[in-house]
């Protein structure tokens, strides 16, 4: 803990290099600048699922399938789709124990956020893991952004509210069908929230099944407001 702690705040101190091109870095930045401008980010996304509107529609307004079939989270707001080298990141920092990358993530992501304008949330809560996937991983990836984001937003973050109560199969192995039925009842609160409006924190949103699930949950418990901030939205759904 003590050795996290102190690589974290040394992170903040020393000079460190672009994880993409390996270019040095200014102390404070996390990407350098020509490596920022190739992220493939959302251009003109639904202001609540995140999917991208379609060159006709005006960005203010939901998607045609957010005005017929809107999902129970109320807005989302992703840093980048899901693709390199964007997932190429992502990928170390989940399965490889790349966790100098959360400090980029939540630096994309505080400033999404900040752009937005949407009003800040009471509370941030990360995507839980199971049990026995923490274990096996030593961290759970949406936590260690949702501390950052706490720090920077001076938003409070609660990791241990909800729960994940059945190891479920990765979504992306699943066809649609399957990723709702995958993820329905998985999660629980420990104890009730009183908050009305929170942050719901995931690395990557492929359908929103998950984010969805949670949303249900959370709102059956009272609070009114879900927005889902996540790392990268898988654009593509197949
Ligand atoms: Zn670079
Ligand atoms: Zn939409």
């Amino acid at each position: 803990m003590v050795n996290q702690w102190l690589l974290s705040a040394l992170g903040q101190l020393l000079p460190s290099s672009c994880p993409l091109c390996d270019v040095p870095l200014p102390i404070g930045e996390h990407l350098c600048k020509s490596c920022h401008n190739a992220l493939p980010l959302l251009d003109r996304p639904c202001p609540q699922c995140g999917l991208v509107l379609p060159v006709e529609a005006p960005s203010e307004q939901c998607c045609g399938s957010c005005q017929t079939d809107p999902p129970d989270f109320d807005r989302l707001i992703a840093t980048s789709q899901y693709a390199p080298p964007m997932s190429q990141l992502i990928m170390g920092f989940k399965f490889h124990r790349q966790l100098q990358y959360a400090r980029l993530f939540a630096q994309l992501l505080a400033n999404a956020v900040q752009q937005s304008g949407h009003g800040l949330p009471e509370i941030i809560l990360p995507v839980p893991l199971h049990a026995s996937r923490q274990r096996q991983r030593g961290y759970n990836q949406a936590l260690e952004i949702a501390r950052l984001l706490s720090r920077w937003l001076d938003i409070p973050v609660a990791g241990n509210v909800l729960q994940r109560i059945r190891a479920t199969a990765a979504q992306s192995d699943l066809d649609a069908a399957a990723r709702i039925e995958n993820v329905r009842g998985a999660f629980k609160l420990r104890q009730a929230l009183p908050y009305r409006h929170v942050a719901l924190l995931d690395d990557v949103v492929t359908t929103g099944n998950t984010v969805n699930e949670i949303t249900r949950v959370l709102k059956k418990s009272g609070v009114q407001r879900v927005d889902v901030w996540c790392i990268a939205r898988v654009v593509e759904a197949n």
